[in-house]
């Protein structure tokens, strides 16, 4: 039995018999039993397995690949599930019906079952081979990566030893080209190849490098980490909006705060990351930015929904701050000028941060309604809380208040309102001439229909 195992482990070639033989490609990878890796099939979703089983039995190979098999080794549940094949992207389209095909830089296919959708991308080889699939900028970073290889060639060109795992689930067995699984078991992350050749090929890698190190508490090691610092600078030729896409996934991965430490240890900061020089440069905000970021980090560990609008809102919010002040000192009347605040801060700051629309909409939806939460007299509570974006203004507020900028009682209010029943919020309510004691005035209330609140007008 051992010995059997061991010839498996040791010589991939000579597989169970029944099994389609495989191809060279494999030579070179351990074969890793299930008793040895111990990765609980079940844990794999329904959309993961048929797709695997839908591309094997098309004749094709198909291995879960990457994220999903890293985290399952860590005993952690993937946020998703992504398949590798030797299909090409129109092949694994004409197996699933509800498929299509994406990118340019990076073509894949999206597999879509109800809510689930499995990223399929097949075997990618060298990207030093030199025609137009496959191209890279003067300064080494890989610009297109269309050049389609063995499952050897696919598992050099991933990132990290730990990422370069393929497991299938009809075998159970996972492929390991890089001694991931020795890696992960030692706690290590750990570049495939050389480091800097790696980092110049793909500048953000040092940004993976860090938030999946934070993410996954595994050690940098330290052919890895070193050249870092010395090569930051590389991150000023990528495009913002994948700066932005891989700040986002840090700073919603559960370890914002950490990661956002170890990128200024790292030198990654400053200039290049402008989104990160708003969390660490703001002596006004900083205790308010802290505390956002670790809410949302203790969200996203409750496994409770985060949203990108709600961070950002909570990141500009001083800047929003300072503007309105200016705005009011300058003899506008608060709401208006907390709108023209909102519009200059996301002006300037969603296009130099490139925040997606979507985001800052809601963004300014979250800043917009904060003055109606000083409105505790009359109907307009009861139009507050019915308001769509209420849940994300009010823990909005919550922090406020937690961070000194508003008084502990007025976020208490709310909570105890939100919570009442009919009777006792009529009881809650402040009596209409009762003086404020908040220092920003509201109007008087002689003019506007009852639930105009201030948010809504300008
Ligand atoms: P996460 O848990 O954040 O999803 P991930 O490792 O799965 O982490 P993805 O962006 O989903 O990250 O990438 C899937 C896989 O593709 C990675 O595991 C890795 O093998 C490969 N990969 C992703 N980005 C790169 C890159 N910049 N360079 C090389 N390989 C990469
Ligand atoms: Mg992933």
């Amino acid at each position: 039995m051992i010995k059997k195992l061991l010839q498996r482990v040791f010589n991939p070639g000579k597989q169970k018999s029944g099994k389609k033989p495989k191809g060279i490609s494999q030579q070179n990878a351990k074969v890793i039993p299930r008793s040895t890796h111990g990765i609980d099939r079940k844990l794999l979703s329904t959309a993961a397995l048929k797709t695997t089983e839908g591309l094997q039995k098309a004749g094709f190979e198909a291995y879960v690949v990457g994220g999903a098999v890293r985290d399952l080794l860590l005993k952690r549940r993937p946020k998703d599930f992504d398949v590798a094949t030797n299909a090409t992207p129109e092949q694994v389209n004409r197996v699933f019906r509800r498929s299509r095909i994406i990118g340019r830089r990076f073509r894949l296919v999206h597999v879509i079952f109800g809510d689930e959708t499995v990223e399929v991308s097949t075997f990618r080889g060298s990207h030093l081979a030199d025609d137009d699939n496959a191209r890279t900028a003067e300064s080494g970073r890989i610009l297109r990566d269309n050049v389609f290889g063995n499952q050897e060639e696919d598992a050099v060109r991933r990132d990290f030893t730990a990422n370069a795992l393929y497991y299938d689930p009809a075998t159970e067995e996972v492929l390991d080209f890089h001694n991931g699984v020795a890696d992960i078991k030692a706690g290590v992350l750990r570049m495939i190849g050389d480091p800097a050749t790696r980092y110049r090929e793909d500048p953000v890698r040092m940004l993976r490098a860090i938030r999946l190190s934070a993410k996954l508490g595994l050690k940098l090691d330290a052919a890895t980490e070193t050249p870092i610092p010395k090569m930051a600078d590389l991150l000023k030729d990528v495009p913002e909006s994948r700066l932005f896409d891989e700040m986002l996934k840090l700073f919603l991965s559960g370890h914002a705060m950490e990661s956002a430490r170890e990128l200024r240890r790292h030198g990654l900061h400053h200039g290049l990351l402008p989104l990160l020089d708003v969390v660490l440069e703001q002596p006004m905000g900083e205790r308010f930015v802290n505390l956002a970021l670790q809410n949302t980090d203790d969200r996203v560990l409750a496994d409770k929904p985060v949203s990108p609008g709600f961070l950002f809102a909570t990141l500009l919010w001083h800047e929003v701050l300072a503007a309105w002040k200016k705005y009011q000192e300058e003899g506008h009347r608060p709401i208006p000028a907390l709108h023209m605040a909102m519009t200059e801060v996301s002006d300037i700051q969603a296009e130099k941060l490139a925040i997606h629309k979507r985001y800052s909409t809601t963004m300014r939806e979250i800043w917009g309604l904060q003055p109606r939460f000083e409105q505790r007299a009359g109907k307009r509570p009861y139009a507050l809380i019915e308001h769509p974006r209420f849940r994300a203004a009010y823990d909005f507020l919550l922090l406020r208040c937690e961070s000194g900028e508003l008084p502990a009682e007025i976020g208490q209010w709310w909570s105890d309102f939100a919570h009442a029943d009919g009777e006792m919020r009529a009881a809650m309510l402040l009596p209409d001439t009762e003086p404020k004691k908040r220092r920003r005035r509201r109007r008087s209330r002689s003019s506007g229909g009852p639930d105009t609140g201030p948010g809504q007008a300008a």
